[in-house]
């Protein structure tokens, strides 16, 4: 048999007659009589022979520093590269050495599955306790929360496994109300830029969980965190719960940069929010040891006694024994956490 690209040219015609280099984007290739391209000489073109009526300018002089898209929100960032803010949320501390898991259903629903869900938690490791009691839905259709019999429940889980209670807020009239019932007020991905809500929560004096909205930037979100600490209130406590993006096959797309971001620039604890960032429980393990990789202070994770049976939010809430293997399997991942911090704090 003939072997055909034996015979074949290897360089078009054209190609050979430019020189040694067949690809023209290589640099020192090209066609015959095409110079080479030569160094950006950062200045004002003379060189270059590039014609603009526009001074140009070398890469760092344009845009400004990489920092100033957070200048707006100068009481959240770090003043020293290992500054950093510990929110304590009753006995609980958060943003410190070690790696908070809160965890509970989407909804409180029954005290059964409250009490039963504490119980588990707590004894897998959980240090918080979540449950909505005021529901923003995606449907107005949907199951809206238990209002005030929430709250009472949730502070009688409390009182019965010691964990703090985290809660969302959804009005800035319900903020007191909220305020005597939890030990952190949580502001939803949708209520981010309400900033008549920021206001309200933040002058109760309880620790804020700021979820980022889906569709903030890392600076949106820290311009929201500002408006907390400007009314007072610095336990802020910063949320990374997924964001909107073209891909469907998760219900939002986690975004581990903008964690990483929030910790590099702001000194306030960084949470992740695994389940509302994948929407399908089978992702939520791998998305909880990123988190733990990529430096978060801790996690919001739900948790249902029957997830087939959740009023909300249910494909995405673990099992009780997946929270106990999740758990399990995070710990060397928390340690080895903990030494990296401890060998960064001793290098610096
Ligand atoms: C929730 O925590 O149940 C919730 C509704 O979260 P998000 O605001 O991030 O959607
Ligand atoms: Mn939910």
């Amino acid at each position: 048999m003939t072997d055909e690209s034996q015979n074949r040219p290897l360089l078009s015609e054209r190609q050979q007659s430019a020189g040694s280099c067949a690809d023209p984007l290589v640099r020192g290739g090209g066609y015959q009589g095409q110079r080479e391209i030569p160094p950006f000489d950062g200045g004002d073109g003379a060189e270059t022979g590039i014609v603009s009526g526009v001074p140009q300018r070398s890469g760092a002089q344009v845009g400004g520093g990489w920092k100033d898209q957070f200048a707006d929100s100068p009481d959240v960032l770090k003043e020293t590269p290992d500054q950093k803010t510990v929110v304590w949320a009753g006995n609980v501390a958060i943003g410190g050495d070690a790696f908070v898991t809160m965890a509970g259903p989407c909804s409180v629903e029954t005290e059964r599955q409250l009490m039963e869900t504490a119980e588990r938690v707590v004894a897998a490791g959980a240090r918080v306790l979540r449950g909505g009691a005021f529901k923003p839905r995606r449907s107005p259709y949907a199951f809206q929360g238990l209002g005030l019999d929430g709250l009472k429940l949730l502070a009688s889980a409390r009182a019965a496994t010691g964990l703090a209670v985290v809660t969302e807020v959804m009005a800035a009239s319900d903020a007191p109300l909220v305020a005597e019932y939890a030990d952190i007020l949580q502001i939803g991905s949708r209520s981010m830029e309400n900033y008549a809500l920021l206001e309200a929560a933040a002058k109760t004096g309880r620790p804020i969980l700021l979820k980022r909205g889906m569709v903030a930037t890392v600076a949106d979100l820290l311009r929201s965190a500002q408006c907390v600490v400007s009314y007072g209130n610095p336990n802020v406590i910063l949320c990374e719960r997924g964001i909107r993006t073209f891909e469907t096959s998760t219900r939002n797309t986690f975004d581990v940069c903008g964690l990483v971001v929030m910790k590099e620039v702001s000194r306030l604890p960084v949470i992740a929010d695994p389940s509302h960032a994948a929407g399908r429980r089978s992702l939520i393990p791998a998305l909880a040891r990123s988190a733990v990789a990529a430096g978060a202070d801790g996690q919001i994770v739900e948790v249902h006694p029957h997830p087939d049976q959740a009023w909300s939010d249910g494909e995405q809430s673990l099992t009780f024994a997946e929270f106990d293997t999740m758990m399990a399997d995070l710990a060397p991942w928390c340690e080895l956490r903990a030494a990296c911090n401890y060998a960064m704090e001793t290098v610096a």
